[in-house]
């Protein structure tokens, strides 16, 4: 049975749109007692994991995270069209990534905290960066190939993080995947100083079930190089989400003087382990059986979302491009926090409304 109140207990401040039964017992070895569902929702909080009640997965599909994912795509592809040199690209696409980070960031850190830094940075965003990413929005609307390629790059990206969750609500109980991965990982492992710990073991190994599952689930659509190559960028978006809720969680310890960081969580060099190993896996995969279809066509083309990217986007996140812009952001920080804290949540829903909630 769904309990949707119960979900909507559990993820308080999230906005759950729907909640769908999934069959794990057509393909895999499950209990007959475990049940599992899919939650779609929106959380600037940011959640990406699945929540266990007795023998009950709530797998969360956070579109928010989603949304992230297809700025990180939309800002690749942009640069892509609008320079012809590689210098050119990478410049455009390293300020329009920073821009997605930022914006991404103000939201995560008024949904940790409705203080004067988060409003100051969401504030920032909007004055320095609104007028861009409208237009940006508007040059999308015009070329809707590309339009659907950062849709499917970010399709992509969340499947992955989804498939991930459902590998940890198979671990314990269908072993017929993991252990030969175990086994076969063990040399990529021990080459990163990391065979000794289980929890990383235990995400390695569900990242690898995760990039499997997609390469089945999109070998119809994609040739073998772009497969790889959607892959990659998937994780790359992963490992940049990671490093964007790290940098949020550091810059609110740093500024605002009561905050206590939540509890769980990884370190960033776990994120960048795992990034590493499953770089090396998408690379080496061999391509037979059921996950290669000979002479797939491309359906899109593909967003390469690379390490590079997401470190220079996160290079100067906190700058601001013109000292008045955060003259003008405390002010209305300031002004907001004098009268009611939460006033601005009308701000971060419209802006959001707006440009980026748009599918
Ligand atoms: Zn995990």
């Amino acid at each position: 049975m769904i309990d949707e109140e119960l979900v909507r207990f559990m993820l308080p401040g999230a906005h759950v749109l729907s909640v769908d039964e999934l069959n794990l017992r057509s393909v895999h070895t499950v209990p007959a007692e475990l049940e599992a569902y899919r939650v779609t929702m929106y959380d600037r909080y940011g959640a990406a994991a699945s929540i266990r009640e007795r023998n009950t997965f709530y797998i969360i599909r956070n579109l928010f995270i989603a949304t992230f994912f297809r700025h990180l795509a939309n800002a690749v592809l942009y640069a892509h069209h609008k320079a012809k040199t590689l210098t050119g690209r990478s410049r455009i696409a390293a300020r329009v990534v920073r821009r997605a980070m930022k914006r991404t960031q103000a939201e995560c850190l008024y949904a940790r905290r409705k203080g004067l830094y988060s409003i100051v940075s969401m504030i920032e965003c909007l004055i320095e960066y609104e007028r861009e990413n409208a237009a940006l929005y508007a040059w999308l609307d015009q070329h809707p190939e590309i339009k659907k390629a950062g849709l499917f790059a970010a399709e992509f990206a969340i499947d992955l993080v989804f498939q991930h969750e459902i590998a940890h609500c198979l671990y314990q109980y269908d072993r017929r995947f993991f252990d030969p991965v175990a086994e076969g990982i063990r040399d990529a492992l021990a080459s990163i100083d990391a065979s000794d710990d289980p929890h990383l073991l235990e995400e390695i190994e569900c990242d690898i079930f995760a990039i499997n599952a997609c390469f089945t689930d999109y070998s119809d659509r994609l040739s073998q190089a772009s497969l790889r190559r959607q892959a990659r960028s998937a994780v790359a978006c992963q490992l940049a989400y990671a490093a964007l809720l790290e940098d949020a969680e550091v810059f609110l310890a740093a500024n605002e003087t009561d905050y206590v960081r939540p509890p769980g969580g990884q370190e960033i060099e776990h994120h960048i382990q795992r990034y590493q190993v499953a770089i090396a896996y998408i690379d080496d995969f061999a391509f037979h059986g059921p996950a290669f279809v000979r002479n797939a066509k491309d359906e899109v083309s593909c967003a390469d979302i690379d390490l590079n990217l997401i470190t220079s986007g996160l290079r100067g996140l906190h700058d601001v491009r013109d000292d008045s812009s955060r003259q003008v952001a405390f002010l209305l920080a300031n002004g907001y926090l004098s009268t009611d804290s939460h006033l601005f949540d009308v701000v971060v829903e419209n802006a959001s409304r707006t440009i980026w909630m748009e599918a």
